[in-house]
């Protein structure tokens, strides 16, 4: 709730004027440059879930392609909750971390089941569904329910660190709990729906990991922007280990030969499959099929792997 959190130390006054000239300028720009994503006018709980889901950990470019794809194949939620939870998997595709797929499927199911299939207007009873956290809540609320709540994401994460705290790399430098009094504090009245993505907008294109200040709206108001003006940079983010040969791979390689099949495969082909392509031994490829097994992306009956965890 706004106003809850104490007033951390700021190396500029947040007064009045500078707050509506921030929330004036920002939604000015908004309205220039807005992304017409089809869940953000949709009032549609379930389309702001999966586009929630989708964004997580996800650039913008393919979240649309991931919605998409699963809204055609199930436009609403009883539709995804009386499907199988292997549909769901297969249809998630090669779209990335897979159990983003078993928890909306879940999360659908719950919602059939106590819910009468319509997501909670509550963030404590959204808050307890699988794979939805505070961001895929406070989405669910702004663009689903029509109720205010400060959505944090990587991208706001990164305007309002730089902008109220001066902070190149907010991500690593400003403490969270910052963060979310300043995503609380900046939130304009009855305008989540128009806020929180033209913070997330903004994040993507104007100050984004490498900042266009010199284009930025925002620049007379922002802490960090003479630190950018002097040729201060963030450090460089640390490089992701190598893919290939990585369980991740190994674990991608084991979903793309289920999904392509309709019925199950003989274990010990998959196994084989896996090993000799990737060139690895099967013991690795025996530790990515026990995590598949535990995250319940895929199973084992007798000798033989499947999609899924349940037959319906
Ligand atoms: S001036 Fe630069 S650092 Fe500050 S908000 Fe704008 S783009 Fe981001």
């Amino acid at each position: 709730m706004p106003g809850t959190r104490a007033e951390p130390d700021l190396p500029r006054p947040l007064s009045p004027q500078r707050l509506g000239a921030i929330r004036k300028r920002l939604l000015a720009w908004y309205a220039e440059h807005e992304q017409p994503f089809p869940w953000r006018n949709a009032r549609d709980p379930y389309a702001a879930l999966v586009a929630a889901v989708a964004a997580q950990q996800t650039q913008m470019s393919r979240v649309l392609q991931i919605y998409d794809r699963w809204m055609a194949a199930f436009p609403t939620i009883r539709d995804l909750a009386e499907a199988s939870d292997a549909d769901a998997i297969r249809v998630w595709g090669r779209a990335g971390y897979p159990r983003r797929a078993v928890y909306l499927h879940r999360t659908a199911q719950i919602v059939c089941e106590h819910y009468n299939g319509r997501l909670p207007s509550e963030r404590t009873l959204l808050e307890s569904l699988p794979g939805v956290g505070p961001f895929t809540a406070a989405i669910v609320l702004n663009f689903g329910h029509g109720i205010d709540a400060a959505a944090v994401d990587t991208n706001i994460v990164r305007v309002l660190g730089r902008l109220l705290f001066g902070d190149l790399q907010p991500a690593i430098d400003t403490p969270s709990g910052d963060i979310r009094w300043a995503a609380e504090r900046l939130l304009p009245d009855r305008q989540a729906t128009r806020w929180n993505p033209a913070l997330m907008d903004f994040g993507a294109s104007i100050c984004s990991p490498t900042p266009k200040c010199e284009l930025c709206p925002l620049a007379t108001l922002c802490v960090a922007e003479p630190k950018f003006g002097a040729g201060q940079r963030p450090a460089a983010a640390r490089a992701q280990g190598p893919f290939t040969g990585s369980q991740r791979e190994l674990r991608g390689m084991i979903l793309s030969l289920l999904r392509a099949s309709d019925a199950p495969l003989t274990r010990s082909s998959v196994i084989e499959h896996v090993a000799r392509e990737a060139r690895v031994k099967q013991s690795r490829v025996l530790l990515s099929e026990r995590s598949l097994i535990e995250d319940r992306l895929i199973r084992r009956i007798d000798h033989m792997l499947t999609l899924g965890s349940s037959d319906i």
